[in-house]
């Protein structure tokens, strides 16, 4: 069957990633009428974020009580995230359970990214909307005095939209076509492949049986020294006859490198880097694990990046507006880019609720029409919450990449000590969580 798009929409939402799904379910619950659209066929299955925090089990909580839990029932509940070094000594254990006064989701979740996609879609299609497929958006202009934007597809389709989401990733063609910079924080160059790009592979494994005891299943654990963090994220497997995931020896593996990584990196590299430097290479206590199948495997290169503004006005009031990946991108130390996407896509979807509540208001009250400053609000708001996680994002991955000189050892001990304290370890876990940077209202 040919999936037809219709000619015209109120709000048109270009990526069905986490945070177009977020804007869709969002606006589905303030009844705003909406289309969503994905250049891909089906949903993607790759191996990307595994860890979500609580300001995105939050978020997602406020829009249906039963997803967040759902979502918890099918993952692993991480309630410390464990550094080691090489010789496994203790560096440091954030305690999430630190959080528990403020949130019932006191730990980091450890689930797929697809699987949380996957409960989403299942969540908007209960409401009557799914994702049009193979549907690329390959051209854009603004329409009847800039009051709409046409987005032309790769199929051929037009359609208009006043509100034009760009939920479109870190390679965003939105983002472009609205001439919006997306450049390093630290550098205020454009991003784009450079040389200090950070460079490593993610592969989701099975481990052979018996599981040596020092590569826990109940949490993450980061184990880090010269040459690079080695990550093992323990994953529930999911059951093809429905039956409740397992506990097993499923784990997603995050490998910082130096060198560059075959595009699709097999058993045999994988085993090397745990051979080198992982848990039990320079340890005379436990074997080293050993890979039995790798699932999937990939790598990824970045660099962080961030726009200068989430909102794009054209003269006859349509908009075009960032969320997720097209307005900010990082390494994955933390875990924070799926949860901020969510996020975004949350809170945007609350901006346009107002706004255009604003412009039924002025309409019938006969005064103009200037809730300008909710859009921008919403791009200031957004864009400080990303530049503040950037900041910790980066401070992470310096502490990971430990290989040059001694900084890294010496911000690592003093995080050791200030671990020690309670309130120190709350502070931290408390950003973790992202529960901070929620809208004031
Ligand atoms: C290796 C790795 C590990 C990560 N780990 C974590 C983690 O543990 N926790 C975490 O929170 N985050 C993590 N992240 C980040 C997380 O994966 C991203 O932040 C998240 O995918 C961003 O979601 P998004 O919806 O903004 O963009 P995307 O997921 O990139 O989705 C964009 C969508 O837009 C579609 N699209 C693009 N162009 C067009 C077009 N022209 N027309 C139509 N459709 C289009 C694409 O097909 C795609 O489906 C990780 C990322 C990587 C790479």
């Amino acid at each position: 069957m040919t999936d037809l798009l219709p000619s015209s929409t109120e709000v048109c939402i270009v990526g069905a990633g986490p945070s177009g799904l977020a804007c869709a379910l969002a606006l589905a619950a303030r009844q705003i009428p909406f289309v969503i659209v994905d250049a891909l066929h089906a949903g993607h299955n790759s191996s990307r974020a595994v860890l979500m925090q609580a300001s995105a089990l939050e978020a997602l909580g406020t829009l249906h009580p039963q997803l967040p839990e759902e979502l918890v029932s099918g993952g692993i509940q991480s309630k410390t995230l464990t550094t080691i070094d090489r010789q496994e000594r203790l560096l440091f254990r954030l305690r999430m359970t630190e959080i528990a006064a403020y949130t019932k989701y006191a730990f980091s979740l450890l689930i797929p990214q697809h699987q949380v996609e996957h409960r989403m879609r299942e969540y908007m299609q209960g409401g009557g909307n799914s994702v049009h497929w193979n549907k690329r958006v390959i051209d854009v202009k603004e329409v009847v005095e800039g009051s709409q934007y046409e987005l032309r597809f790769e199929s051929g389709e037009i359609l208009t939209a006043r509100y034009v989401v760009a939920a479109d990733g870190s390679k965003s063609f939105l983002r472009s076509f609205a001439g919006i910079r997306f450049v390093d924080p630290y550098t205020k160059k454009d991003a784009g492949p450079g040389n200090n790009d950070l460079s490593f592979v993610v592969a989701d494994v099975l481990f052979a049986s018996p599981l040596p005891t020092n590569v826990p299943r109940d949490g993450l654990q980061m184990m880090i020294g010269p040459g690079g963090v080695v990550i093992t994220a323990p994953m529930l497997g999911e059951d093809s006859a429905g039956a409740p995931p397992q506990n097993n020896n499923l784990f997603r593996l995050y490998f910082g490198v130096s060198d560059t990584p075959p595009p699709s990196p097999d058993a045999a590299y994988l085993q090397a880097i745990l051979d080198a430097r992982g848990p039990g290479s320079h340890s005379k206590l436990h074997p080293v694990p050993q890979i039995a199948k790798v699932l999937d495997s990939s790598r990824y290169r970045t660099r962080p990046a961030l726009v200068d503004r989430y909102v794009h006005r054209a003269k006859g009031g349509a908009y075009i507006l960032l969320v997720g990946d097209s307005a900010h991108k990082h390494g994955p130390a933390g875990g924070q880019g799926m949860n901020m996407g969510i996020c975004d896509g949350i809170e945007l979807a609350q901006a346009i609720d107002e706004y255009r509540k604003s412009a039924f208001d002025a309409e019938k009250s006969g005064t103009p029409h200037d809730a300008v400053q909710i859009m921008d609000a919403y791009s200031t708001h957004r864009r400080s919450v990303a530049a503040q996680v950037i900041d910790m994002v980066e401070s992470m991955t310096q502490m990971e990449t430990g290989a040059q000189g001694w900084g890294p050892y010496f911000r690592v001990t003093a995080l050791w000590a200030v671990s020690k304290v309670p309130f120190v370890n709350g502070v931290l876990a408390w950003k973790i969580s992202g529960l901070g940077h929620a809208k004031k209202t």
